[in-house]
């Protein structure tokens, strides 16, 4: 059984690697703007940003000057802590720049840098000896979509990234099919729903009760303000994970604001 819990949206936006600094600093001005005009209000939905690493500072600087109340990720980090590893973050890294989360397991890691599910649960282990929270991201491509259906690829890379995490630690999974990031193909509310109603099962399993009514767990893949009101109707979709959508500040204000655009 799994606990109900009241779980604040999360509306993340993952920018890949797009923006420099000062294009970044722009962007989360646009972007404040535009939510402080539309009269936001802030505790109904929790916005995220995931830069590249070389803007984390100034955006970190700006949301601390200006009081902007969006929580600042990056989007992948080292397995190991501190030595010779070039061209790796630490987690500790991050966390001195105020980081909340980090993306791990992303789909772009694991086909163009060769990510396993063993790298995976170890960055997610390394996010936690941090204090940061993992976005661990799983997802199917369409071959494994038409082999074995959607649910069990997903399943199965939870299974592995959730090994040794502890029943209280904090987590965000987020179900993105890889056939539908930056595809403009997206799964249907209903498949959503179902993948992460499993996903939810699977923290339940390796956590607890309690972990899997508290944990959000977001749908990805091409993410719009006129579709994400269907996928958060669905009581197992706690948020998104948005790409391309997130670096037009316009459009990922309308998407946070997603409550205003149909009843949800
Ligand atoms: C992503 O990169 O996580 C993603 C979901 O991209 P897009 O929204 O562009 O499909």
């Amino acid at each position: 059984m799994v606990a109900v819990a009241t779980r604040t949206p999360l509306i993340a936006g993952n920018w890949k690697m797009n923006l420099d600094h000062l294009q970044a600093v722009a962007l989360v001005q646009k972007l404040d703007w535009a939510l402080r005009d539309a009269k936001h209000e802030k505790g109904s939905v929790e916005v995220a940003v995931f830069p590249p690493f070389t803007d984390l500072r100034s955006v970190q600087t700006l949301l601390d000057a200006d009081r902007i109340a969006f929580a600042l990720g990056a989007q992948d980090l080292s397995t190991h802590d501190s030595g010779a590893y070039t061209g790796e973050i630490s987690g500790a890294f991050l966390k001195k720049l105020a980081c909340t989360y980090v993306i791990i397991g992303h789909s772009e890691r694991r086909e163009y840098h060769d990510e396993t599910d063993e790298v995976i649960a170890a960055k997610v282990q390394a996010a936690l000896r941090h204090g940061l929270v993992p976005v661990i991201c799983v997802g199917e491509t369409l071959e494994q979509l038409e082999e074995f259906g959607a649910a069990a690829v997903p399943v199965g890379q939870l299974q592995v990234a959730l090994e040794g995490v502890p029943a209280d630690a904090e987590i965000v999974v987020a179900y993105e099919p890889v056939w539908a990031i930056g595809t403009g193909k997206v799964a249907t509310p209903e498949q959503a729903q179902d993948v992460c109603a499993a996903l939810r099962a699977v923290i339940a399993e390796k956590l607890d009760a309690d972990a899997a009514g508290r944990t959000r767990v977001l749908y990805g893949g091409s993410v719009k303000s006129g579709n994400i009101a269907t996928y958060m109707r669905e009581p197992d979709v706690d948020g998104a994970l948005v790409g391309g959508a997130s670096l037009v500040s316009d459009e990922f204000a309308a998407i946070v604001r997603f409550q205003k655009h149909v009843g949800v």
